[in-house]
């Protein structure tokens, strides 16, 4: 090395701490992250919080409100979605600076973890669903947008009834499943059945909801899908398209307008999302997600969730790991990625 360069980068750096950054965005980032005292907080410390946001009391006056939906009466399988808002609070190191989108979510929104959704009974689904509608529906519409962690996927359809209410939403959705299944068992409310309710309420646009990473042979289930005109990405298409294809077919699906984002951690190969009640083997693999989900930046997301993790089935907290930080790529596109419409 030119002793000289050598000799330059030794006063440069030498001294330098963490924060130096020249780059005015990282400069920006860094002062909206930096605390007053020059020290850094210990992410394994405190009580925790969904994304280490601060804990708020009430939903007024914030742009985003992340809830947790502890809620698993809806499962067809292995229970236990219900732990799922507690393990992801846990995870931490994630974010606060996203690298692609170049800035910090939560010093452009007011956010705030407002804890869980608050229910009558442990004991009835149906009494359950209407508990979460009644708290979404206290987010004026348009207003705080919801970053929801599940419970099962049966939650997403009290919520879209509360978003969709004056105009029905778009959709993009990652699962194995499509979860537009008919009633079996007694009950049309379980998890594999929230999208296709939520079609028949009027809450929903079909039209303009694409289901990406469906496999299975729960496929034998999904003519509600094909009926309502809404777009099934079956793994097979995925694999011949890659995600960059299906990212546009994506953003031509949706639109503009109101769009909804759900995410079932079982869409994720049980390599990497062991901890669901629902595993699929074949599945996507999170750099494909990520790379998806961000070059959806500039469209009107009004809410979006991660569902379906369930802890006990997730020895290395890989599945936690992964749904939190889904959970910071939605908020950042909440927070960053602006709006077209
Ligand atoms: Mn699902
Ligand atoms: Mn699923």
């Amino acid at each position: 090395m030119d002793p000289l360069k050598l000799q330059a980068l030794r006063t440069r750096y030498a001294e330098g701490g963490a924060f130096d950054a020249t780059d005015p965005v990282l400069r920006t980032a860094i002062r909206q992250v930096q605390r007053p005292d020059g020290r850094r907080t210990l992410p394994y410390a405190g009580v925790p919080t969904f994304l280490g946001l601060p804990a708020a009391s009430g939903i007024q006056d914030l742009d985003v409100a992340v809830i947790g939906v502890p809620m698993d009466l809806g499962v067809s399988n292995r229970p236990g979605a219900r732990f799922g808002p507690r393990a992801v609070r846990t995870i931490e190191r994630i974010g606060p600076y996203h690298p692609t989108l170049r800035g910090v979510p939560q010093a452009h929104v007011r956010a705030a973890d407002v804890g869980d959704v608050p229910f009558r009974s442990r004991y009835s689904l149906e009494q359950s669903l209407e508990d979460i509608e009644s708290y979404y529906a206290l987010l004026a519409p348009g207003k705080v947008r919801p970053l929801s962690v599940g419970g099962d996927h049966s939650v997403t359809y009290p919520i879209l009834k509360a978003l969709g209410k004056e105009r029905p939403v778009g959709l993009v959705h990652i699962d194995a499943h499509c979860d537009t299944m008919g009633a079996y068992d007694g009950s049309k409310f379980h998890h594999g059945g929230p999208f296709r309710l939520a079609v028949l309420d009027g809450v929903l646009d079909p039209e303009r909801t694409i289901q990406i990473g469906i496999r299975g042979s729960s496929n034998m289930f999904w003519e509600f899908s094909h009926a309502s005109g809404m777009r099934v990405v079956y793994m097979e298409e995925w694999l011949q398209k890659g995600w960059a294809e299906v990212a546009a077919l994506t953003r031509e699906v949706v639109g503009a307008g109101p769009i909804y984002v759900s995410v079932d951690v079982d869409g994720f190969d049980p390599a990497y999302a062991p901890g669901t009640g629902t595993p699929e083997v074949g599945g996507l693999t999170p750099r494909e997600v990520q790379a998806l989900l961000r070059s959806l930046a500039g469209l009107d997301i009004v809410g979006a969730d991660v569902v379906e993790v369930a802890p006990q089935y997730d020895p290395t907290t890989n599945t936690a790991q992964l749904a939190a930080q889904i959970l910071f790529e939605e908020f950042a596109l909440m927070a960053l990625g602006g709006s077209e419409s």
